[in-house]
C-alpha cells in the first residue's frame, strides 16, 4: 500500500507521504480504495433485492471502505509512520448527509450486511446535493443552514444510466450516480442515487430556504423539504414519484439484460419498500408492466409477490397520506392505477380503516403496501406485537401470514472495528478474531466476567475514548470534558417521543439539588446531540432550553464542577462515532410503546454503555439479553399507556392528564424552573413557556407520568458507577450480549423469510 500510494501522491500532486499535506494523502487513499473496490467483484444472483429508501445515512466511507477491503490496519500502519492517523486524514471527506436518522441509518447498516453476506442486492434512492440541513448552535437556538457534501472527487459515480421520468405535465430526464458498496471480505453491491441535472444549489437563499415550486432546479437539493406549507408536501411527492419511477425503470431494465422475462418478475426480483416514502414502486411497476403488455391482472399478481414493505412507526402523524389531488399534479401517470388498486380493495373488504382513498379522498400509503405486498414487517419484538395488536390490527386480521417481525441490527465494522479501535483491538486480543465475522462470539468475553485485570482495561479503554471526546469537543466546539465525570449521553433526533425534555428535567434537578448544597458523588456530564425537524415548533424549544441550561451552568462556578450540560453541534454519523465509545449511561428513554425499535440502543450497548431505559422498541430485548441486573429500566409498562391513550380516545376528559402530575410539589419544582427568571434572563420567554406550557397542560408524550421513576432510576445507576468493578462488570455483559443486534443477523432473517435470494 505504500508503495501505491506513493506513486499516486507522485504523480498526481508531485509530492510524496513524506510532504503531503492531509488533503493530499486523503485524495491518494481515496483514489487507491476506489481502484482496490472496482478490483471486487460485483455480486451476482438469479434474484435479486433491491432495497428503496429516501434516506441513506451512510456516514464517511473511507475507513469503513479500507475496514471491509481488509486494508484498515495496514492503513493504520502506513500512515502512523508518517505522522499521521487515518482519523485526521478522513476528516477531509464531508460526510453524505442522505439520512435523518434511525431509518437511514437501517438502511446503511443493512448495505453493508447485505454485501458481507455475499446476497445480491443495490441500494436505490436519491442524490440530494445538501442532504439534511447543517445544524449550527448560535444564540442558543438551532439555524439550519445548507449542507453540501458532493466535490469533484468523492465516491460518487456519475453513470451513463438516464430515465425519462413524468413529473406533472412535464417530462425530465434522470442521471443516477453509483456509489460502491464493498462487502467484508467479499465482493461488492451499488447505491444507486438518481438526480436531475438541472438542479442548481444557486437558488438556495438564507439559511434553506429556496423556491419550492421550481422543481427542476430544486427536485433533490433537500431531504425532507419543510412540509408546513402545501409546496413543501407537493416537492416531498415529486421527490418520491421521481425516486421510484427510476427505480422501476432500472429494475425492468436490469431484469431484461440479465435475460429474464418480466411476466416472470417475482422470481428474479424482490422490492423492500423503505418505510412508506417508496410506497409509489408499486403503482409505478403496475403501469410498466402494463405498457409492456401484461394484462392488468398480471401486472398486480407480479407486483404482489414482488413487494414487501417495512413498517418504522407507530405514531400515526407519521403515517403518510396525500391528497389524491397532490398526486394528480406531481404524478399523474399513477393515479388512475391506484384508483383501481382502490376499487379492488372496495370490492373485496368493506371496511373504511383499510381503504387504501378514504372519504375525504386522501391517499394511505401504508394500506397500498400492505394490500399489495407480500410482507409487512415491523422492526423489533414488541414494535410488531403493537402493530399486530393495534395500530394495524384490521390489516393483520386480513393477512396474518403477511406479518412478521425482523428486530433491527447495526452492522459491527463501523461501530465497533472503525469507531472504537481500542476497543477492538483489545477484544481480538482477549477472545481471539472470530467475532470479526461472526457477533455472536462476543459471548466468549463472558468467561472473563470476573477478571479483575480484564475489568479494569475496560474501565481504562473507556476513559481512554472519554479523553479523546473530549479533546475533539475542544477542537470542534471548544468545550473542555472532565474524563472522570459521568458520560451521560443522550444522542438521537429530537422528538417529543424521545424524550429529551425527560433528561432535561432530570438536569434541572440535579441542578437545583446543587444550588441547595446538595452534590453528586462524582461530577455527571450530560450530552445531547440532536437535530429538530426545521417546522418542528416544540423540538426547536427543547433545543432552546438545552442550551438555555448549559449557559446557565457554564457560568456558574460552584454548579460546574458537579455538572455539565453540552449539545453536539450537528449529529450525524461522524459525531455519533466520536460520542458512543465515550458513553457510560445510554439515555433510551423514549414513551414505553413510542419507540419502534432504536438503533441508537445498540451501538452505544457494544460500546459498553449500560442503557438507562423505558421497556421501550428494542430495549425491551436487550433487557432479555442482558438481564436485570445489567440494565436500569423504568416507566410504565407499554400496556399501561396504549391503555391510557385508549381512555383517552374515548372520553378526552379521561386517560392521563399531566395536571395531576403538576399537582405534585417536587414535580412542579422541576417544571417550573423552565420558567424561572434565572433562565428568562438567558432565554427567550415565548420559547420558554410555551414549552411550559406544553408539558403542564398537553404533554402528550406523557413526560411528567415517568419522571419520578426516571429520578430514582438514574440516581441508582450513578451511585451504581462508584462501584468500579461491579460497572465494568455489566459493561462487559452488555457488550457481550450485543452480538444479537448485528445487523448480519437481522440481514439473515430477512433473507431466510422474505427475500430468498
Ligand atoms: C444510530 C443513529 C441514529 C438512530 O438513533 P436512535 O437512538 O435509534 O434514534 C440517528 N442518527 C445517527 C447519526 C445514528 O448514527
Amino acid at each position: 500500500m505504500e508503495e501505491k500510494l506513493q506513486t499516486i501522491l507522485h504523480e498526481r500532486f508531485g509530492t510524496s507521504l513524506q510532504t503531503a499535506s492531509r488533503e493530499e494523502v486523503y485524495a491518494a487513499l481515496l483514489e487507491l480504495t476506489r481502484q482496490e473496490m472496482a478490483a471486487r467483484p460485483k455480486i451476482q444472483g438469479e434474484r435479486k433485492l433491491y432495497y428503496v429508501s429516501a434516506e441513506f445515512l451512510i456516514g464517511k466511507l473511507l475507513s469503513n471502505n479500507l475496514l471491509n477491503l481488509g486494508l484498515f490496519d495496514e492503513a493504520r500502519t502506513v500512515l502512523s509512520r508518517y505522522g499521521f492517523t487515518l482519523e485526521e486524514i478522513e476528516e477531509s471527506e464531508l460526510e453524505p448527509s442522505l439520512g435523518n436518522g434511525g431509518l437511514g441509518r437501517l438502511a446503511a447498516c443493512f448495505l453493508d450486511s447485505i454485501a458481507a453476506l455475499g446476497l445480491c442486492g443495490d441500494g436505490v434512492g436519491l442524490n440530494y446535493h445538501e442532504g439534511l440541513f447543517y445544524q449550527r448552535l448560535a444564540g442558543n437556538r438551532q439555524c439550519e443552514e445548507k449542507n453540501p457534501w458532493i466535490t469533484p472527487e468523492s465516491w460518487l459515480t456519475r453513470t451513463d444510466v438516464h430515465f425519462p421520468v413524468q413529473l406533472g405535465e412535464k417530462t425530465v430526464t434522470s442521471t443516477m450516480y453509483d456509489i460502491d458498496v464493498p462487502g467484508w471480505k467479499g465482493g461488492r453491491n451499488t447505491l444507486h442515487l438518481f438526480d436531475l441535472d438541472t438542479v442548481d444549489d444557486g437558488i438556495i437563499g438564507d439559511g434553506i430556504s429556496f423556491d419550492k415550486g421550481d422543481i427542476e432546479r430544486c427536485l433533490t437539493l433537500f431531504l425532507y423539504p419543510d412540509d408546513s406549507d402545501e409546496a413543501g408536501r407537493l416537492l416531498r411527492v415529486y421527490q418520491q414519484y421521481f425516486m421510484v419511477s427510476n427505480t422501476a425503470q432500472l429494475i425492468l431494465k436490469e431484469t431484461e439484460e440479465r435475460g429474464y422475462d418480466v411476466r416472470d418478475l417475482h422470481r428474479h426480483v424482490v422490492v423492500q419498500i423503505n418505510d412508506t416514502h417508496p410506497t409509489m414502486i408499486i403503482p409505478e411497476l403496475i403501469r410498466l408492466l402494463t405498457g409492456r403488455g401484461l394484462t392488468m391482472d398480471e401486472a398486480i399478481s407480479e407486483v404482489e409477490q414482488t413487494c414487501a414493505y417495512t413498517n418504522h412507526t407507530i405514531l400515526a402523524e407519521a403515517l403518510e397520506k396525500w391528497p389524491i389531488h397532490y398526486l394528480e399534479q406531481a404524478a399523474p401517470a399513477i393515479v388512475p392505477i391506484i384508483r383501481e388498486l382502490d376499487r379492488r380493495v372496495r370490492a373485496k373488504y368493506d371496511g373504511e380503516n383499510v381503504q387504501i382513498i378514504d372519504k375525504d379522498d386522501v391517499v394511505h400509503m401504508a394500506h397500498i403496501d400492505i394490500h399489495y405486498g407480500f410482507s409487512v414487517n415491523g422492526v423489533a419484538a414488541l414494535h410488531t406485537e403493537i402493530l399486530k395488536r393495534s395500530e394495524l390490527r384490521p390489516f393483520y386480521e386480513l393477512y396474518p401470514e403477511k406479518f412478521n417481525n425482523k428486530t433491527n441490527g447495526i452492522t459491527f465494522r463501523r461501530w465497533l472495528l472503525d469507531c472504537n479501535p481500542p476497543l477492538a483491538d483489545y477484544l481480538a486480543g482477549l477472545i481471539g478474531p472470530a467475532f470479526r465475522d461472526d457477533a455472536s462470539r462476543l459471548e466468549d468475553l463472558l468467561a472473563y466476567q470476573y477478571d479483575e485485570k480484564v475489568l479494569l482495561d475496560l474501565n481504562s479503554i473507556k476513559r481512554q475514548a472519554k479523553r479523546a471526546l473530549s479533546a475533539y469537543l475542544r477542537e470542534t466546539q471548544g468545550i473542555e470534558l472532565d474524563a472522570h465525570s459521568i458520560f451521560d449521553i443522550q444522542a438521537k433526533r429530537l422528538h417529543e417521543y424521545k424524550r429529551q425534555q425527560l433528561n432535561l428535567l432530570s438536569a434541572i434537578y440535579f441542578y437545583l439539588e446543587i444550588k441547595e448544597g446538595r452534590h453528586p458523588v462524582r461530577p455527571i456530564t450530560m450530552i445531547f446531540g440532536a437535530k429538530a425537524a426545521p417546522a418542528y415548533v416544540i423540538a426547536k424549544d427543547i433545543i432552546h432550553l438545552i442550551l438555555c441550561l448549559s449557559e446557565l451552568i457554564d457560568s456558574d462556578p460552584e454548579v460546574r464542577k458537579w455538572l455539565r450540560v453540552v449539545m453536539v453541534e450537528n449529529y450525524n454519523v461522524t459525531k455519533a462515532a466520536k460520542l458512543i465509545p465515550a458513553c457510560d449511561i445510554s439515555e433510551q428513554i423514549s414513551l414505553a410503546s413510542k419507540e419502534a425499535s432504536g438503533t441508537g440502543n445498540m451501538k452505544f450497548m457494544l460500546n459498553g454503555a449500560v442503557t438507562l431505559g423505558t421497556l421501550d422498541g428494542a430495549n425491551v430485548e436487550i433487557r432479555d439479553l442482558v438481564g436485570e441486573e445489567n440494565i436500569a429500566i423504568f416507566g410504565k409498562h407499554p400496556d399501561e399507556v396504549i391503555r391510557l391513550y385508549d381512555e383517552k380516545a374515548k372520553d378526552p376528559a379521561a386517560g392521563y392528564n399531566p395536571a395531576e402530575y403538576y399537582a405534585d410539589p417536587e414535580i412542579a419544582r422541576l417544571v417550573d424552573f423552565i420558567v424561572d427568571d434565572r433562565l428568562l434572563a438567558i432565554g427567550c420567554r415565548e420559547q420558554l413557556e410555551r414549552l411550559h406550557h406544553e408539558l403542564v397542560t398537553k404533554d402528550w408524550f406523557m413526560t411528567l407520568l415517568d419522571l419520578k421513576d426516571y429520578l430514582a432510576a438514574k440516581q441508582r445507576l450513578i451511585a451504581a458507577y462508584e462501584d468500579r468493578k461491579a460497572w465494568a462488570k455489566m459493561s462487559l455483559v452488555n457488550i457481550a450480549k450485543s452480538g444479537f443486534f448485528s445487523s448480519d443477523r437481522t440481514i439473515a432473517e430477512y433473507n431466510r423469510d422474505i427475500w430468498h435470494l
